[in-house]
Parts: C-alpha cells; structure tokens; sequence
C-alpha cells in the first residue's frame, strides 16, 4: 500500500515520498515511488526529442505518479520562454496521462498559472513545491486550485493562508528530515506533528491515487 508523506524530494533512497528524477536517470526500485521530469534549472533548451521521448516513456511507468520537477524560475535556467515552453510540454504530458504535476515556481507564479490556463490545463492537478512565496502568492496559486507543498523554509502568513486540504510537505534537497517539517509546519500552524503528518498523507493519497501495482 501507497503511503506517501514527502511529496517532494531528490533523495534516491526515501522512503514513503515521492523521488523526483529526470527521467535519463530514472532506476525504479521496489516500494519507491517517483516523479519525472526536467528541471527548469538544467539545459531544457538542449532537450532533444530523444529525451522528451525518453519523458514520455517513464512518466507510464507505473511507479511514476507524477511529472516534475518542472516549473519557471526567473532567477535561475535561463530564458524564461525556454522554460514556459517545457513546462507547456510537461503539462501536456501530464493531462495526457492523467497524472499530477508538481512544479517549481520561483517569482513565476502569474506566468506558471497563465501558460496552464492558456492551454486550457487547468484541470491538470499542480503542486508548486518548495513554497516560499508570502501571502499574496499564495492566494493567487490557491484560488487557481493548486496544492502548496512547505519544506524546512517558509513564509508563515503563506502557510496560514493555506486550506489544510490544499497543504503538502517536502523535504527537496535538504537535510531535514521529513518528521522535523511535520513538527515546523505544526508549530507554525498551532496543530501537532501528527495532525500535519495524517493531513499530508491523506492530501497525497487523494491527489496521486492509487497505482494498479
Ligand atoms: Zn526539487
């Protein structure tokens, strides 16, 4: 049985997450779970069709749940067109299977919203991951139907402005462990570690659903 608390992170070897990989690297192991995708950081202006081909192949996988990391950072990864135009791709793959998108979103978010709502996307489920926007982001992602995911950092009037059904966390590439951001997130929230931990599992049990095997 699936049972996912962090639903974001780069190590290869967690347990009870959801493994980000570019899908060039991905190994699946037994009793992990993963998400695919090119990260907007690396050189996606390079990607060739054998790669998106490559994406495409691994995102039925079924032990992939989800497509990402993909997403817009205006502060790093170049051309932010570039960018729009593989989060577009990501998108599209992921409407075509059915499956979530998780997304990186770093002073991007209207750009984020308005490339998926000009595709007509938006019934595509998205989690901007890593949040650390304030208050006014996270409204504007919210009322857009997005899932937040919080790590170790973050802004706490964001967080209070988060439905608890709309709330994940993540570790990312950090060292917290995934328990210690159950614990930050409740402190900041004034509920317990658990209370957080059971609202995570079951926010990721509903978005990724059940896989076949
Ligand atoms: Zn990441």
């Amino acid at each position: 049985m699936m049972e996912i608390l962090d639903i974001h992170t780069h190590r290869l070897d967690a347990q009870g997450a959801l493994i980000s990989v570019d899908p060039r690297q991905f190994d699946p192991q037994p009793g992990r779970w993963y998400s695919v995708g090119f990260h907007p950081w690396h050189d996606i202006g390079t990607l060739t069709t054998a790669d998106w081909a490559v994406l495409e192949q691994c995102a039925a996988h079924p032990q992939v749940l989800a497509i990402g990391e993909t997403g817009m950072d205006s502060l790093r990864g170049g051309d932010i067109n570039i960018q729009a135009t593989a989060f577009l791709r990501h998108l599209q793959l992921a409407h075509a299977i059915g499956k979530p998108v998780v997304a990186h979103c770093v002073r991007t978010a209207q750009r984020l919203l308005n490339v998926r709502r000009q595709a007509g996307l938006t019934g595509v489920p998205l989690v901007i991951h890593g949040m650390r926007g304030n208050e006014r982001v996270a409204q504007l992602l919210l009322d857009s139907g997005c899932f937040l995911s919080f790590g170790p950092r973050f802004n706490p009037a964001a967080l209070a402005a988060t439905p608890l059904d709309r709330l994940l966390i993540e570790t990312d590439d950090s060292q917290t462990p995934i328990n210690e951001v159950a614990t930050l997130v409740a402190q900041a929230l004034h509920l317990t570690p658990q209370q957080i931990k059971d609202t995570a599992k079951a926010n990721a049990q509903m978005l990724l659903g059940q896989p076949t095997h």
